[in-house]
């Protein structure tokens, strides 16, 4: 097929050009003198994308949910009480792993499109007198429902009740992308992956944490081998790693941060915040429903669509890639079928959003979807010609 085939998933994203080069290298040698000369100042700017002053990062070669496995082995215990909610496909997943590993866990279950309940953290927290609750969890930006929580809501419930319990943060699809501030919201383990904000192909989990998570390390009990913090902190205060790193990824990020940094992190949350409102503009203009019941729960990373009873959202996504060589999320779990997502994280413009848009517009009126022909994309451009210059073009 002639042209790109686009890529709206809400990650893996679309990698710069830069990124892409950075990677295109031959093998190094990663015990050679000078390798820590590359990636000491590395650890110490990943730091910055997740507003961490006195802790440290974690670069696991491994994806997002090793990460997971990573904060939960090395600063909790087994049988450790732990507060979490679950309102969709990743916040599942991560409920389901701190079973496996043999936590105990106090679940809330919410409707897919809340997110965490803050008020009943704050009552469980209030009751929990004992302190038996070691942490709570909060997934940032349920990439499932496109749905986000307050995060600086959860540090607040803490506080309410002084309690001592660490907050542990999922923001693979939101870190680097939408606000985010570890010191200041007193975030003692954040992970994230490679593939989405920090556009790079997938392959890295970052775990970003606290002075309290690493003191709490050292004397929790969980067994761990592979993600170590203490077999990582040896290696990377000399600049190595205690196993084979995947050095052209780290070339990538070396060239992402970069980009991170010359953008700045308040205008890539202003873009995001500018594409993810195009398109829920386009979503009004068709007439139909996010699966995020309230604007308080909007993602600016990622949108998940409601079709109309009777369309099979599965039916759409399959439409956008074989006549329209556009990839578009399906519906995960309880929204299979119901929901489509259009993924606007990362590296990408307005034209970009406007391109799937219509990839999604044409889609849904060949599956039979009711609505006027360009109302979606038009109400996307409006928004975007009316709402500031365009981000991309420096005559
Ligand atoms: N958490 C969230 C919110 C995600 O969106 C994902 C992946 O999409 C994960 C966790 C799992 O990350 P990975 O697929 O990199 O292991």
């Amino acid at each position: 097929m002639a042209g790109f085939t686009h890529l709206f998933i809400p990650g893996p994203t679309n990698i710069p050009e830069q990124v892409r080069q950075a990677m295109n290298l031959p093998m190094e040698d990663m015990r050679a003198g000078s390798f820590p000369d590359f990636t000491l100042p590395l650890f110490e700017d990943i730091k910055r994308v997740f507003k961490n002053e006195t802790g440290r990062v974690f670069i696991y070669p491994s994806s997002g949910t090793g990460a997971w496995e990573a904060a939960m082995t090395n600063v909790l215990s087994p049988g450790d009480r732990v507060l979490m909610s679950r309102f969709g496909q990743f916040s599942h997943l991560w409920v389901d792993m701190a079973e496996r590993l043999g936590f105990d866990v106090e679940v809330i279950d919410c409707e897919w499109g809340t997110g965490v309940p803050l008020d009943l953290y704050a009552e469980r927290l209030k009751a929990d007198k004992a302190h038996r609750i070691k942490a709570i969890f909060c997934t940032q930006n349920e990439t499932a429902t496109g749905v986000t929580s307050d995060v600086a809501g959860c540090r607040a419930a803490l506080d309410a009740s002084n309690h001592p319990a660490l907050l542990f943060v999922d923001g693979v699809s939101s870190i680097g992308s939408i606000d985010f501030r570890q010191e200041e919201w007193g975030v003692d383990c954040a992970v994230s992956g490679s593939q989405k904000g920090f556009m790079l192909p997938a392959g890295l989990g970052f775990l970003s944490v606290s002075k309290k998570a690493l003191a709490a390390s050292r004397t929790a009990t969980h067994r761990r081998c592979f993600f170590s913090f203490e077999d990582m902190i040896r290696a990377n205060d000399a600049g190595y790693f205690p196993y084979t790193p995947a050095t052209q990824l780290l070339r990538g990020l070396r060239a992402s941060l970069d980009l991170i940094a010359e953008e700045g992190l308040d205008a890539i949350f202003a873009r995001h915040h500018r594409l993810g409102e195009g398109v829920r503009k386009a979503v009004d203009a068709w007439g139909l429903k996010l699966c995020a019941k309230a604007p308080e729960w909007h993602s600016d990373t990622v949108s998940a669509i409601l079709v109309p009873e009777g369309i099979d959202s599965g039916d759409v996504v399959k439409r956008a890639y074989q006549k329209y060589q556009t990839s578009l999320g399906g519906g995960l779990n309880k929204v299979f079928g119901k929901v489509f997502r259009i993924g606007h994280l990362g590296w990408l413009n307005e034209v970009m959003v406007c391109a799937s848009l219509s990839a999604a517009e044409m889609a849904l009126l060949d599956c039979g979807v009711r609505l006027a022909p360009g109302a979606g994309v038009g109400a996307a451009m409006k928004h975007f010609r009316d709402s500031g210059e365009m981000l991309v073009a420096k005559a």
